[in-house]
């Protein structure tokens, strides 16, 4: 079995419907076209739990912050996981170990050719510095360096 993907999660299951089914009043709130509900996690009176379309939900009274597995999992007294479980039934999505792994690798590739990027920037800086130092303007201008 391999991890379980937390985006797929949030992909499949909208966390408006979720909320829904948990009995919780959804209304829009106008301005931004996002959907506010009494949050679940304090008293309040006016609607401060915040829906956004991207499967995460931010209350700006207490400040709760998650996706829907989360919201599930707090809710619940779940483990994260579990929660996620619980919320695919039978089909948890996973990503398989290849995947998983494809993933973590081409994160590390990207962190290596941001490093050999970053080193290539210093080595421009300082080929410009030693330009500048046999240049003629290095000895009659102060350095602006
Ligand atoms: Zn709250």
């Amino acid at each position: 079995m391999g991890r379980i993907d937390f985006e797929a999660i949030r992909r499949r299951y909208p966390i408006t419907e979720f909320c829904e089914s948990r009995g919780m009043q959804l209304r829009g709130n106008g301005s931004a076209g996002r959907l506010v509900s009494l949050c679940p996690f304090h008293d309040e009176k006016t609607p401060s739990f915040t829906l956004y379309p991207a499967g995460y939900a931010h209350c700006y009274g207490c400040g709760w912050h998650g996706d829907i597995p989360q919201l599930c999992a707090d809710l619940d007294g779940l483990q994260r996981a579990d929660a996620a479980r619980k919320l695919c039934g039978g089909d948890l999505v996973t990503m398989s170990r290849a995947v998983a792994d494809q993933a973590k690798e081409r994160r590390m590739q990207e962190a290596y050719e941001f490093k050999r990027w970053e080193a290539f920037l210093w080595r421009m800086e300082a080929t410009r510095f030693l330009i500048w130092l046999s240049s003629p303007q290095s000895r009659t201008r102060e350095r602006d360096y």
